[in-house]
């Protein structure tokens, strides 16, 4: 086989934060990939940098009372552990805010000015006065235009989902400043997607088969003119808007002050910045290597980036003049325990830092992902049972059990020495060998669930030759050294080309196997040879723990509350602690509602109750029982608004049915501090508004 010459990148992060397991994961699985094209003798450059400008990092930065240099710096200096902690053997990490990305960014729009596909057009846009900046739409908020939810953003209504422009917004308000934003009209620069030439060459592009299908069918629909679910209309390739103005953290657009380039124009173009710096690095040259005949170039990418991936970029490169990519790698999104979306405050996400500091093995998790990974961009969930079954059962009992159950009578009984192999262990042997031109594939073509499912199939046939043999009776039995030294060589010779296999996953683990059998770094045509007769192996050192419930529990437990517990609830103003900490989506399953109070009156038979009909804006009245009755009287209350939890089970009273209850204040300790106070909202509340 020929040397094949490989670029591959991973999407660049956003330098607002630091990683978290959707980010891992995408490392993992493009790590296995380049590490199976290294086991293959081919030559690999696999980069990645940070996506370290735009206004979301201008303005953290500021409020972080830093540079956003410094800022992305600091962010940055955080990314080793969690590269070195899962083994991702990137060749080079480096930011967009880099010297090489300025000058590559630069020359790529002046080659596409070049090409005339570079247009200029005044649009309006909201501008903060206060801040003298124009206002990105998730920086205006306000009223929802649809459902009149306040606080939305310009974008989207996250309450009833509207989709709309930030002036369809009614009282905007800059999310920066608060102050009213005013439009101002601004020369923004576009790239000309429209323009017939692009269309053609994408529509080719993205349909020559290279796509993943299902990838392929999605961005055929942005080509077409079509109504949307929503009522709007797509009119096909639009014109990209690839310029803001200043003040703003990115690249200044040549011959044109106080524009830059929009982050998404420059940040997949750090892909070859990194790559330039790498080779500059080591004193190569980068155009050189650019135009190397047969060089491949792949991204591995999430599901929400398609756009800019598999349009922007490509036509991008292919007008500039560059070489574009061979093809783009989509995967979908991580879940963790069944589906849940990850949610820190839920302590139900998976951070991966915290899972290396409780000692959990990282190539467990690398295991895992793959075991569950394949070509398609499907969501895949993390789940802690089957996680601890995988890694128990296969991965440590069925795998790395094979040397274990060898490795002690060769080092003991024949000096660690490999003995002759006899029919039935060469014709075992001859099986896992052969499973190379099937298992190969599957790493190529990114299905590597299906390669540990076969791998895990060859791990059986070993285990039952193992059970036929019981090397631990021969061990035993007179006269059968011979027998003994075959059966085990034949495992130590299994364990190696299992080991050739798992390689990609479980980098770290086949070092220490490579010590373990005395031989160098195996690649895939090793597994052509065998140790051999003769061959001495080192000490078997324990190679793999198994996971510890108590590690998963540790994981997955909510981070601890820095709530301050007062001493006594005497010692409070209300007479009582704090209840535990709710989140927000707690709080949500309480529907408060506004409710008017048309009609009260005394409870016959009760000192305590009065009765309530409330009117909560849903066409009919409620009856609510309420233990008022000592604080108010009934004429005091009719006509009052207050505060109805109106999803409240019904209750069966005495008296009759109580349905929701009504808020009102008290100490905990009636009898030294008497009183009970019905809620009433500000003037303007009006019955049926939800309390949020
Ligand atoms: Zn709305």
């Amino acid at each position: 086989m020929s040397q094949r010459r490989l670029f591959v990148t991973t999407a660049l992060p956003y330098a607002n934060g630091n990683f978290h397991i959707g980010h891992i994961m995408e490392y993992i699985q493009a790590d296995i990939w380049v590490r199976f094209q290294r086991m293959q003798g081919h030559a690999v450059n696999f980069v990645g940098a940070d996506d370290a400008h735009g206004a979301p990092i201008m303005i953290a930065a500021e409020k972080a009372g830093k540079t956003p240099q410094q800022f992305v710096a600091d962010i940055a200096a955080g990314r080793k552990p969690y590269l070195d902690g899962f083994h991702i053997s990137f060749d080079n990490w480096h930011s967009t805010d880099g010297p090489e990305n300025h000058e590559l960014a630069r020359q790529i729009y002046l080659d596409l000015k070049k090409a005339g596909l570079i247009a200029t057009k005044t649009i309006e846009q909201f501008f903060d006065a206060e801040k003298s900046m124009f206002l990105p739409d998730r920086f205006i908020k306000g009223e929802c235009p649809n459902c009149h939810s306040k606080d939305q953003y310009g974008d989207n209504c996250e309450v009833c989902g509207a989709v709309y422009a930030p002036t369809d917004l009614i009282n905007p308000y800059s999310a920066l400043s608060g102050a009213k934003p005013v439009l101002k009209s601004s020369e923004h620069f576009f790239f000309t997607l429209s323009d017939p030439r692009c269309v053609e060459f994408l529509e080719k592009w993205t349909q020559d088969g290279k796509l993943q299908p299902e990838v392929a069918n999605k961005v055929k629909e942005w080509f077409s003119v079509r109504e949307n679910a929503d009522g709007t209309k797509s009119e096909g390739l639009g014109d990209w808007d690839i310029s803001r103005d200043a003040p703003y953290f990115g690249i200044e657009i040549p011959d044109a002050p106080g524009k830059y380039f929009y982050v998404w124009l420059d940040a997949p173009v750090g892909y070859l910045a990194s790559l330039k710096n790498l080779l500059e690095k080591r004193g190569e040259n980068y155009d050189a290597y650019m135009a190397t005949p047969g060089l491949e170039q792949y991204h591995f990418i999430g599901k929400d980036i398609v756009t800019f991936h598999t349009l922007f970029w490509p036509a991008m490169l292919h007008f500039s003049g560059r070489k574009t990519p061979d093809n783009v790698f989509v995967h979908g999104f991580l879940t963790v325990n069944n589906g849940e979306k990850m949610s820190k405050s839920r302590g139900t996400g998976l951070d991966p830092l915290k899972y290396l500091s409780l000692g959990m093995n990282p190539e467990w998790l690398r295991y895992y992902l793959a075991a569950k990974l394949n070509a398609r961009n499907e969501d895949i969930d993390f789940n802690a049972d089957d996680f601890m079954a995988r890694v128990n059962s296969d991965l440590v009992g069925k795998y790395i059990n094979i040397a274990s159950r060898a490795a002690g009578f060769i080092s003991k009984r024949f000096a660690g020495q490999l003995g002759e192999v006899s029919a039935d262990g060469a014709a075992l042997l001859d099986t896992l060998r052969a499973a190379k031109d099937a298992i190969a594939p599957l790493y190529e073509s990114r299905e590597f669930a299906k390669a540990l499912r076969e791998t895990m199939l060859l791990t059986d046939r070993v285990n039952a030759y193992v059970d036929q043999n019981k090397p631990w009776e021969l061990a035993k039995q007179a006269g059968m050294d011979a027998r003994l030294q075959d059966v085990c060589t034949v495992c130590i010779e299994a364990f190696r080309l299992l080991t050739i296999y798992l390689k990609p996953v479980l980098p770290a683990l086949a070092t220490q196997v490579e010590a373990f059998l005395k031989v160098g770094p195996l690649g895939f045509a090793d597994a052509g040879a065998m140790l051999g007769k003769g061959h001495v192996i080192g000490d078997y050192k324990h190679l793999m723990q198994r996971v510890d419930p108590k590690q998963l529990e540790a994981l997955f437990e909510p981070p601890a509350q820095a709530e301050p517990v007062p001493a006594t609830p005497a010692d409070l103003p209300g007479g009582e602690a704090l209840a535990p900490v709710i989140t927000i989506d707690d709080f949500a399953k309480v529907d408060l509602r506004i409710a008017k109070i048309v009609n009260c009156e005394a409870v016959e038979g009760s000192t305590k109750l009065l009765r309530l009909t409330l009117d909560a804006g849903e066409g009919r009245m409620r009856n609510v029982f309420s233990g008022i009755a000592s604080a108010y009287k009934p004429e005091d209350l009719v006509g009052k608004l207050t505060v109805l939890v109106a999803n409240l089970a019904p209750r069966k009273m005495k008296f009759g049915i109580s349905e929701g209850m009504v808020l009102a204040a008290s100490h905990a300790d009636e009898k030294t501090h008497p009183g009970i106070y019905v809620l009433e909202p500000l003037p303007g509340a009006t019955p049926g508004m939800r309390i949020h």
